[in-house]
């Protein structure tokens, strides 16, 4: 009979299941070379889940030599694609075998709810694998249109080493979507996660090496961003620098790649996404509830959360007293009960990163009418209400800073080209939405907001066949779909003279 999953069961899995403490270096587990640790702490209850490798230059070094070691070898690289298709399809589905396994880590190392890792995380990360993996053997090259007594060849080539560095809201996926494309295309690849959320990139690590991607290949480090990040994104052998985080980090990074050997840089950052809702929208009820899962899934910890909703003067009032009431059932919960939707804050620091945001809110002039407090507090761990403010102007700190947590600033507009301004007001452009029943409105605001993802009458949608990234400050790259295989590749023009 099939074993229920209800909170019983993940609570023991959470006590049984083995905490991965290595990094994966030249197809090997191993240890900091200094030996020095950080302690990793489950944002659920604040208890120690295990000391991790710190790592520093030594060992950014160690995994840039084994992974061009491993590319030069030509023992991936110079394969057939079929060939890397077969065993990248293996690799998604040892992630899949290995789902509760990796839900649990991705919960108790970042809170978010067991629900959400099962339903979410741990399929789209194979589905990610998967996806470019099938790709990789239909992708086809050019032939330039010479004079008939030359051949012109437009191939494209691995980079070569790719250190790729992302973030702890979703470890795993945002993982994939570096590592499906960048492996896909033959490069060799360190991979560093978040000091905050290291586990399941560990754990993928030892997967990859069953699966029989060849030692080097892929090589996973731990550690800080300065200690273990900024090596690699110095280092004169790394040939392209993938990151996705922070839009000050991003921008940090793009100059070490800059000037350090122009290594390929590409960065997506942060967000602070317009959700724009008309009074002609076909559902407003289905909008609102829409708008509440839409900055208040993941914790509000997602680069395009919704986190300025902008609705018409018209309907404002009746507008955001529906949001209130969606947002009653996202309440936070214990992220191992399956039906918690909302969990806990990654650490201490963001929660109180958050909280600060809601003070200067308040001190701004906007008025909380939903949340506003940490929530949970007897757990030992870190939860916050949703957080709902009303009179937000754009100046605002709230409505200009991402915030990176559940909190949602909402803002009245009179006329269309009043919302398209209050969209674009902003150093951001990562994604949008718009609501309405008008098609022509639907086209005329989709073009006209700056942002690399538009939705129309719903949010957040998305899957593995359109590219994702952002405009302006959001970022410069795009990950998902065929385009990210571009990231990834060196164009190369090969003449060839037929006279011969
Ligand atoms: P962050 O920028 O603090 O850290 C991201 C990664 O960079 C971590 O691995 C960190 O250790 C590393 N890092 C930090 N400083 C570094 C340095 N000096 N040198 C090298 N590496 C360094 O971001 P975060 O707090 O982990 O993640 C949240 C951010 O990620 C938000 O801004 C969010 O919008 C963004 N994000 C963007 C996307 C997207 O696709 N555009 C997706 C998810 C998250």
């Amino acid at each position: 009979m099939a074993q229920t999953k209800d909170k019983n069961y993940w609570v023991q899995l959470a006590e049984s299941v083995t905490i991965p403490v290595d990094n994966i270096i030249d197809g090997k587990p191993v240890q900091a070379s200094s030996g020095k640790t950080f302690t990793c702490i489950s944002p659920i209850d604040g208890r120690v889940l295990a000391e991790i490798p710190s790592c520093s230059q030594a060992d950014a070094d160690a995994a840039v030599e084994s992974a061009r070691k491993a590319f030069d070898s030509g023992v991936w690289s110079q394969t057939a694609p079929v060939k890397r298709k077969k065993v990248l399809i293996k690799f998604a589905d040892l992630i899949l075998q290995h789902a509760d396994e990796l839900a649990i880590l991705e919960t108790l190392d970042m809170g978010k709810p067991i629900g959400d890792s099962t339903a979410i995380d741990i399929p789209a990360t194979a589905n990610c694998i998967r996806w470019n993996a099938e790709a990789i053997d239909k992708v086809y090259d050019e032939v330039a249109p010479t004079h008939p007594n030359e051949l012109g060849l437009v191939t494209r080539e691995p980079l070569g080493v790719v250190a790729a560095i992302v973030p702890w809201n979703f470890p795993l996926i945002m993982a994939a979507w570096k590592l499906g494309p960048a492996l896909a295309t033959g490069n060799s690849v360190v991979l560093k996660p978040s000091e905050k959320s290291p586990l399941t990139a560990l754990r993928i690590g030892q997967l990859a090496l069953d699966a029989g991607i060849p030692a080097g290949v892929l090589n996973v480090i731990a550690g800080f961003g300065k200690d273990a990040g900024e090596p690699l994104a110095k280092h004169m052998d790394v040939d392209g620098l993938v990151f996705t985080g922070s839009t000050a980090v991003g921008k940090h990074l793009l100059s070490l790649g800059a000037t350090s050997n122009m290594k390929r840089t590409f960065v997506e950052c942060g967000g602070k996404s317009p959700n724009i809702v008309f009074p002609d929208a076909p559902d407003l009820k289905a909008a609102a509830k829409a708008a509440a899962v839409g900055i208040f899934f993941n914790q509000g910890e997602v680069c395009t959360a919704g986190s300025r909703l902008l609705v018409h003067n018209a309907i404002k009032k009746e507008f955001i007293a529906e949001v209130v009431e969606a947002a009653k059932s996202l309440q936070p919960g214990h992220p191992l009960d399956p039906d918690t939707s909302m969990g806990a804050i990654v650490d201490q620091q963001q929660m109180s990163r958050v909280l600060g945001y809601v003070d200067k809110g308040t001190a701004d002039g906007a008025t909380i009418v939903a949340g506003g407090k940490q929530a949970m507090s007897e757990s030992g761990g870190f939860y916050i209400e949703p957080t709902i403010f009303d009179d937000v102007t754009n100046q605002m700190t709230i409505a200009q800073e991402e915030i990176f947590g559940p909190v949602l600033s909402c803002i009245g507009f009179d006329s269309e080209e009043e919302a398209i301004a209050i969209a674009n007001d902003t150093d951001y452009g990562l994604a949008a939405a718009i609501w309405t029943s008008d098609l022509a409105r639907a086209h005329r605001v989709s073009r006209k907001v700056r942002a690399g993802s538009v939705w129309v009458n719903y949010y957040d949608a998305g899957d593995m066949t359109a590219p994702f990234g952002g405009f302006k400050q959001s970022g410069n790259g795009r990950d998902k779909s065929l385009h990210a295989l571009e990231k990834y590749t060196e164009l190369k023009a090969t003449w060839m003279n037929l006279n011969y």
